[in-house]
């Protein structure tokens, strides 16, 4: 039966954390795969997210399954998040939202879900973007192209292109847009550029689809989520995929959801029964226990402004990272314009270093990035900085 299955290839990033893990180097840093560490280079288990568990366990529930789109006070809290619990789209029920296995499960569905109601549309994604986007796509049966995004040149976005590219594409075009932290580069857009997008996608009929991964790693939850606003201002049908992994440092929970916004509450309650049955064809219904610590967390002040807190510590320390990369970097000798690396937001930094730099970095300093140059920023610390800059300043002299 399985005599001529091929060898599929390893996932680029998760093959770079086997290699990592076979690394006898004692002085080895993973900045790969994007997660986030503390500063003793730990993956930190949020407070909130501990006092809510002890909740839980106070009162321990029986697991009957859950309904097909999950937690109902979980759905009601990401909408609060990431449309505003007041704003006029919630109120008028006019956003279907479905518990999702991450921020890939949330886009899984979606694409899905799409992929019936309009099966020749094209997909475009952002020229790069994280890599399971295309493959994600693809599997759900689409072609998928993209719109150019990284300016190599500038490091920056090469925005008139991507502008160009979305006014062409064909009306029903799904457009894939990363609502903040952009992964792999760092670039996030201007609220005045989201505005000429929102203009292109509305003008041109497109379909934008925003994967929101990163919210309160950017600028703050409120700021990171401003780009949501300016799709609801034009009244606009969209899709947004929501991930608690990074927010919450709940990887392994899988907490995501998918939120459709529609132009109606009947239109809504329809779309809701297709993305049932999407799910329910798919893994049936949602498991409840990171769901239900994400919904305990928001929906108790004590525990929400917790969160918040330990949010924002995260985002500091990320920031500082940043910061301390470019110090760092000029001590070693880099006389470059760094600014670049405290312009980029998120976990993220397009380093500009080419595939054989990359490649030194992990074979002679025990340093592991991704080829195409990207640097997990979260996993930079206090003990590994000096290192990790030494020996991106030793690759870029020589
Ligand atoms: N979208 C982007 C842009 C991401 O970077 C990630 C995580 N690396 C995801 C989606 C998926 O998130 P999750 O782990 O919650 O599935």
């Amino acid at each position: 039966l399985f005599a001529a299955v091929a060898m599929a290839p390893r996932d680029p990033i998760l093959g770079l954390n086997e290699q990592f893990n076979a690394d006898p180097n004692p002085n080895k840093v993973n900045l790969g795969v994007g997660v986030y560490y503390d500063d003793n280079g730990k993956l930190p288990l949020l407070a909130c997210v501990a006092a809510a568990e002890s909740q839980m366990l106070a009162a321990p529930k029986a697991r009957g399954y859950l309904p097909i789109d999950g937690i109902a006070a979980y759905d009601q809290a990401v909408q609060g998040l990431v449309f505003g619990a007041d704003s006029d789209v919630v109120k008028t029920k006019r956003v279907a939202t479905v518990q999702a296995l991450g921020g890939t499960g949330g886009l899984k569905v979606g694409a899905d879900f799409l992929k019936k109601l309009n099966p020749s549309a094209k997909v475009l994604i952002s020229d790069p973007s994280w890599e399971n986007h295309r493959a994600l796509f693809t599997s759900a049966g689409f072609q998928v192209e993209t719109y150019p995004y990284y300016d190599a040149a500038n490091r920056g976005i090469h925005f008139d292109g991507m502008l160009a590219a979305l006014k062409a594409a064909p009306a029903g075009t799904i457009v894939v847009l990363h609502a903040c932290c952009h992964n792999p580069t760092g670039y996030d857009l201007s609220s005045a550029q989201w505005e000429q997008v929102v203009e292109a996608v509305k003008t041109a009929g497109l379909v934008p689809f925003l994967d929101m991964a990163y919210q309160g790693f950017g600028e703050g939850i409120a700021e990171d989520g401003a780009v949501i606003r300016q799709f609801l201002a034009a009244g606009l049908d969209f899709f947004v995929s929501t991930s608690f992994s990074k927010s919450f440092s709940l990887y392994g929970e899988r907490v995501g959801a998918l939120s459709v916004v529609c132009s109606t509450a009947e239109e809504t309650t329809k779309v809701l029964s297709q993305l049932k049955i999407v799910i329910r064809t798919n893994y049936s219904n949602p498991p409840t226990h990171g769901a239900q610590v994400v919904a305990t967390v928001l929906s108790t002040p004590a525990l929400r402004a917790q969160w918040e807190e330990e949010l924002g510590g995260m985002r500091v320390r990320i920031r500082q990272m940043r910061e301390a990369l470019v110090q760092e970097l000029k001590a070693a000798g880099i006389t470059d314009d760094l600014n670049f690396i405290t312009r980029q937001k998120g976990m993220f930094s397009y380093s500009g270093l080419s595939v054989e730099q990359m490649q030194r970095l992990r074979s002679e300093f025990g340093i592991y990035g991704v080829d195409s140059g990207r640097i997990c920023v979260a996993a930079l610390n206090s003990k590994n900085i000096k290192a990790v800059a030494a020996a991106i300043a030793a690759v870029k002299k020589a």
